[in-house]
């Protein structure tokens, strides 16, 4: 755990929330929850700032719990990674993302990539890569429908070894975004050393506009600007309201993601979504 590090703080502040008594019992349920398959995927569409159009997804699991009923990833997601359940957990998302891609090439629909978030402990598992690269074959994916959601957290490991990875899945053809950009230590030094492909402007600030929060906005506007001049796709995710669709659309922001479009939905009603095309 000393690896872990001050930077984490947070995950153990979050499952905190959970007795030791109660984090043994929900160890063991995530134990049965992973082979009764009890997790699903949700997708929460990312859409084209200017036409609306549906161009990717978020895949977000969701954990539905018989006496809990849903419980969020916010809460187990930190405990699975204190007890190592994380990363077969996290291989269970990348296979069902895989499987849903494939079904999806099959139906003969529209492709976009989805998004997968990985969370630190997992992404430094030594296997990772391997696996990815293994389920992209097994179900014949071009990798470009793949892409990693990883925090700021999982930079502050040893630097060649995250580059190193980093470099492994690029080779792959696999992009990625740095989730919650703006809320974790020097973010303009981790744009620097490790230049992600896409950026997603953490829900905080994207809230703050339009609630005379106009630090937010200035903080918004400035990492709109900035991931232009360094060739960055910007995601603004936690898009509620109007306000902030318009200030994103002025400043240039070409995805948007957000209960304004559509909150996170079963695969049937993503589908569906799909079917009809635009969003607002
Ligand atoms: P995240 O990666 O930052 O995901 C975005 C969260 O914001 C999701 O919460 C989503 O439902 C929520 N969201 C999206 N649009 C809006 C909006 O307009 N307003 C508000 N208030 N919220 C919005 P969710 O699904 O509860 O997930 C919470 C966190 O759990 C995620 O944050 C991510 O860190 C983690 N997580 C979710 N799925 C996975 C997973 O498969 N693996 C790992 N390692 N972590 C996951
Ligand atoms: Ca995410
Ligand atoms: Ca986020
Ligand atoms: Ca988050």
């Amino acid at each position: 755990a000393k690896e872990l590090g001050k930077n984490n703080y947070q995950l153990y502040e979050a499952s905190q929330e959970f007795s030791s008594s109660e984090k043994l019992i929900l160890e063991e349920e995530m134990r049965q929850a992973i082979a009764n398959e009890d997790f699903k995927l949700y997708y929460q569409p990312l859409v084209d700032a200017s036409t609306g159009a549906i161009n990717g997804a978020e895949a977000l699991l969701r954990w539905y719990h018989a006496e809990r009923g849903f419980v969020s990833p916010g809460e187990f997601v930190p405990l699975a990674e204190e007890n190592h359940l994380i990363h077969e957990i996290g291989s269970w998302v990348i296979q069902t993302v895989c499987q849903q891609l494939r079904a999806w090439m099959d139906q003969g629909l529209p492709m976009f990539p989805v998004a997968i978030n990985v969370s630190p402990i997992q992404f430094m598992n030594e296997e990772l890569v391997a696996f990815i690269e293994e389920q992209l074959n097994t179900y014949n994916i071009p990798a470009k429908y793949l892409k990693l959601e990883i925090t700021e957290g999982s930079l502050l490991r040893n630097e060649k070894t995250v580059l190193d990875k980093l470099q492994r899945l690029s080779n792959l053809g696999i992009k990625i975004a740095i989730d919650d950009f703006g809320t974790g230590f020097s973010s303009l030094m981790h744009l620097k050393k490790f230049s992600p492909d896409i950026i997603k402007i953490d829900k905080g600030f994207v809230q703050s506009i339009g609630n005379e929060q106009t630090i937010d906005a200035a903080i918004t506007s400035t990492v709109l600007h900035l991931a232009q001049e360094l060739n960055m796709t910007v995601i603004a995710e936690g898009v509620e309201e109007h306000v902030q669709l318009d200030f994103l659309r002025d400043h240039h922001c070409e995805i948007i993601q957000g209960f304004l479009f559509s909150k996170p939905v079963p695969v049937e009603t993503f589908e569906q979504m799909l079917a009809d095309g635009y969003l607002k």
